[in-house]
């Protein structure tokens, strides 16, 4: 792990700490560079041709702020459940310009997104039928299709992948009678035009994303081809680009990806279809990371530890599964300038109140000390955008910051000092 502190980070950091964003009340903050996000969301849509869409994953971050800023960048919105749709409507995403999928759609929100024309991507037979029902009864402009689960296998995280061959998610492609049946769902359904798959999140390698993808994309030609028309127009490929965190490098890249796609399935970019893609984490995650104070240190069994204020709360997945889920940590002194002196090893554990609370194990960082800070890493996607509400732990604050290292521009995304 990479703990070095780049210089536009540390730029950032020393900059909130002078311009008193870290205050006793707000020992902890998240903070977005939207030059990078930018940087990145410009990077998606130069790596694909025009005809691919890009969906961010709203359950990334849905804070409002984001969300407006990603849609003004080009991007639509894949949502999953009834909050994030509200979200993304807020943010002013029209019904075209968002992407539902969920498994447990309710028949609300089911009338939600097909009222306002939101791409509704069906997750299993059962599904289907409420929709043949509501659409027996309305008209819809919604973008409607399956989500098969082309069961190509799992990569290193089980809980994030979708595509084992017993994942919740999906209509599995090689189930029993299924592939027929999928067929002859389209055949009898004129308007379902879309064909939907995700393989997974973090974890899961190119060549197996690519592998799912191309399962789908042969399923949507076999089902063209046996109804004799092109009635499946849209291809949905999911998002799940896994994200290095291990250091500042960026990889895989788009490009990367794009490549991967080109060499296993070329015919997706001959322009047949055209194609949605829900990248969240890939967006997001390296753009921010969270400041935290230490209030206190110790020493347990010789064992140095630091009490800061990021735990669980704004950490969750690397506080429950600290192997798959690490991140870096680096050490800042009192004025949340990068911490010099001999690496020493130590837990850096956070404010709540149970004994497996630590964001790193057994780090090697110059020993912090009481009133200094720590910067958790590639943290603004899934992180302090999707808090555990856990100790009624205050809200998190969060910045967004652009503009050159020497003339940086801070602004309020989320305000929240007040301890409940
Ligand atoms: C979570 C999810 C995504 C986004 O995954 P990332 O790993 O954040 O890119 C996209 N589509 C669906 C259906 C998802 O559940």
């Amino acid at each position: 792990m990479d703990d070095t502190v780049s210089p536009r980070k540390a730029a950032i950091a020393a900059r909130a700490f002078k311009d008193g964003l870290l205050i006793e009340e707000a020992p902890l903050i998240g903070v977005i560079d939207t030059d990078a996000l930018r940087g990145t969301i410009d990077d998606l849509r130069s790596s694909f041709p025009n005809f691919f869409q890009h969906a961010f994953a709203a359950k990334a971050n849905t804070m409002p702020a984001v969300l407006n800023l990603i849609r003004g960048w080009g991007m639509s919105c894949e949502v999953a459940s009834p909050g994030e749709y509200q979200a993304a409507v807020r943010a002013g995403f029209t019904g075209g310009e968002i992407v539902f999928d969920s498994p447990a759609k309710t028949n609300w929100e089911i009338n939600a997104a097909l009222s306002h024309g939101a791409t509704l991507n069906i997750d299993n037979f059962q599904e289907l039928a409420r929709v043949d029902a509501w659409l027996a009864k309305g008209k819809s402009k919604s973008i409607i299709g399956l989500r098969i689960n082309p069961q190509v296998g799992g990569g290193a995280i089980a809980a994030m992948s979708t595509a084992t061959l017993s994942s919740k998610f999906g209509i599995g492609l090689e189930d029993g009678d299924n592939r027929q049946q999928i067929i002859n769902a389209y055949a009898s359904r004129p308007w379902l035009t879309c064909l939907h798959t995700h393989v997974g999140s973090q974890g899961c390698p190119l060549d197996l994303i690519a592998a799912g993808i191309a399962k789908t994309f042969a399923l949507a030609q076999e089902i063209n081809a046996s109804l004799g028309r092109k009635q499946i127009t849209t291809l949905d490929i999911g998002g799940g680009l896994p994200v290095n965190f291990e250091s500042d490098v960026v990889t895989p890249s788009f490009g990367d990806y794009v490549a991967a796609l080109r060499a296993g399935i070329p015919g997706l970019f001959a322009g047949e279809f055209r194609v949605v893609t829900e990248f969240g984490r890939s967006v997001l995650a390296k753009a921010g990371f969270i400041l935290a104070r230490v209030e206190y240190t110790k020493e347990q069994g010789g064992h140095p530890i630091a009490i800061t204020h990021a735990g669980a709360q704004v950490a969750t997945r690397t506080v429950f599964m600290p192997d798959l889920w690490k991140i870096r940590v680096s050490a800042l002194d009192a004025q949340a300038r990068p911490k010099k002196g001999p690496k020493v090893v130590q837990d850096v554990a956070g404010p709540c109140c149970f004994a497996g609370d630590v964001v790193a194990h057994a780090r090697a960082l110059p020993l912090l000390e009481p009133g200094d800070f720590v910067m958790l890493h590639d943290t603004a996607a899934y992180y302090f955008s999707t808090p555990f509400v856990y100790n009624s732990l205050p809200a998190i604050s969060v910045y967004g910051v652009s503009g050159p290292d020497q003339g940086l521009d801070f602004t309020t995304m989320q305000q929240e000092h007040a301890l409940v």
